[in-house]
């Protein structure tokens, strides 16, 4: 079966897992890499509204 990771905030599936067991898929909700940057620096830039540059 397969687990789907998707992110709660963008909806987006970020990563699949293959594991042994019945035929069927379910789905985890997590945070993604990107989400887990942006909410990272929100917090760090939230009062300043300062954009990051990669
Ligand atoms: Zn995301």
């Amino acid at each position: 079966m397969k687990i789907y990771h998707v992110c709660e905030y963008c909806q987006q599936v970020y990563s699949t897992t293959e594991v042994e067991g019945p035929e069927g898929a379910i789905q985890l909700n997590g945070t993604c890499e990107d989400c887990a940057l942006e909410l990272g620096m929100n917090e760090t830039f939230t009062n300043i509204g300062q954009h990051f540059y990669n």
